[in-house]
């Protein structure tokens, strides 16, 4: 009666980085979204209708970037993994654990006790 209901499906896909490792990522995602449009032809009491967050037809015509957008904002993860259990980087030295799960560092010394390793150099 007041005007169109527009429902849709979307498939976007995404370019990112993984927030662990840096890796790009290639992803697809499917959004849907539902929105009624209303006639311009209506007598909305007050103001302008797009400033209350009612979608508008245009001369027949329904825009619907401002739709897509925020469904696919929505659909976006807060956190892009390139894989949910990306095990990241290494903190000592940045390789890609993904890669090379099983390196290990010495353990780093007690900043405390570092001068003794100057003694033990002596000693060799
Ligand atoms: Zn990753
Ligand atoms: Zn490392």
């Amino acid at each position: 009666m007041e005007g169109v209901l527009v429902t849709g499906e979307a498939r976007v896909s995404l370019e990112g980085e993984c927030v662990r490792c840096l890796e790009p990522i290639d992803d697809d995602v499917d959004v849907t979204f539902q929105e009624l449009f209303l006639y311009d032809d209506q007598d909305l009491q007050g103001g302008d209708p797009e400033d209350d967050g009612v979608s508008m037809l245009e001369d027949d015509l329904l825009d619907l970037e401002p739709l897509l957008r925020d469904a696919v904002v929505l659909a976006l993860p807060f956190q892009p993994l390139c894989e949910d259990d990306c095990p990241g980087l290494c903190t000592e030295c940045g390789a890609l654990l993904k890669d090379d799960p099983d390196h290990t560092h010495d353990a780093v010394i007690d900043p405390r006790w570092a001068g003794l390793t100057v003694l033990q150099h002596d000693e060799e």
